[in-house]
């Protein structure tokens, strides 16, 4: 059931070898749609919050579905914790690159830039340089065009690797993102360590921003210490017209969340706009 090579061990009524049994039926799903390309980008519209300027896109997050066999899309949460245990996220992050590269050079004159998820497994790897590289130049594609997002606990965890990999890939032209900022621990002291462009505020501060005036102080004080370090700040999961505005008065530099829009192919997003344009 499982698939090739693996063997486990089964005791009724022992909880983590089922949770592991669970992983394991996901490891055997993960292996197929990579090896079929079922790894479907989709993306989310990031705007700028310009109080001049009204709202414009200004990049998109690509969001990764895995198609299952049926054509059912399945959103990360379900598969990522697998991919982490069995160390398959570097593979599937390489796949997303790839994929989302072919996209832009159906747009080679679009300037639209894009964030792409890097996971603390493919930050750890130094080979990912090389990959991302050889990627883009063989694409065509000017690095600037796309910008990594990584997590405070990623980058921690693999602190002097992730460290050269970001400061080689923003030599190249790329942009990095502290994604998920003020979830993890130690937030603000890994904030001074690390060298990234954008600083994007954990949607669990942004969605209750409207009623929760602890929330609003979070969001602001993160937002004053993202300014005071040159950094441009996101907030993400705005859900509402409500948290929008308040996030407009904090002087909130983007936005992003389902008030906006939700996330879809990438490749609809892209042809949305060379039919607009
Ligand atoms: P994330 O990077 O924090 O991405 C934001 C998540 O919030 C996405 O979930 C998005 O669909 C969802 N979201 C967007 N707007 C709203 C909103 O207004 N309200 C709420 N409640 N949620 C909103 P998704 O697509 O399920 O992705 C989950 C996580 O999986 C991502 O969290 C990211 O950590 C990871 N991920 C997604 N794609 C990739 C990928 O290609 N590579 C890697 N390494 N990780 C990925
Ligand atoms: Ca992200
Ligand atoms: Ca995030
Ligand atoms: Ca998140």
């Amino acid at each position: 059931e499982t698939g090739r090579n693996t063997v486990y061990l089964w005791r009724e009524g022992d909880d983590r070898l089922r949770q592991r049994h669970g992983e394991m039926e996901w490891v055997g799903r993960i292996r197929d749609a990579l090896e079929q390309a079922r790894f479907v980008p989709f993306a989310q519209p990031i705007q700028r919050l310009d109080p001049a300027a009204g709202h414009s896109l200004d990049h998109f997050e690509v969001l990764v579905r895995l198609q299952d066999e049926q054509g059912e899309l399945i959103a990360p949460g379900a598969f990522i914790p697998a991919a982490e245990r069995y160390h398959l996220m570097p593979e599937i992050d390489r796949h997303v690159i790839e994929a989302v590269l072919i996209e832009l050079t159906t747009h080679p004159d679009d300037s639209i830039p894009v964030a792409i998820n890097l996971s603390g497994q493919s930050l750890a790897q130094p080979e990912m340089l090389d990959f991302i590289a050889d990627r883009l130049s063989h694409h065509g594609i000017a690095p600037r065009r796309v910008t990594f997002e990584i997590t405070e606990t990623a980058a921690i965890s693999n602190h002097d690797q992730a460290i050269s990999l970001i400061r080689a890939l923003r030599y190249l032209g790329c942009h990095f993102s502290l994604d998920d900022f003020g979830s993890g621990l130690s937030s603000f002291g890994y904030l001074k360590k690390l060298s990234v462009d954008f600083l994007k505020i954990d949607g669990s501060f942004v969605r209750g921003i409207a009623q929760d005036p602890v929330d609003a102080a979070m969001v602001t004080a993160i937002h004053r210490v993202g300014r005071v370090l040159g950094l441009h700040t996101i907030a993400e999961g705005v859900e509402d017209a409500e948290g929008m505005e308040r996030l407009r008065a904090i002087g909130l530099d983007y936005v992003q969340g389902y008030h906006i829009a939700r996330p879809r192919p990438l490749r609809d997003c892209l042809q949305d706009l060379r039919t607009s344009s």
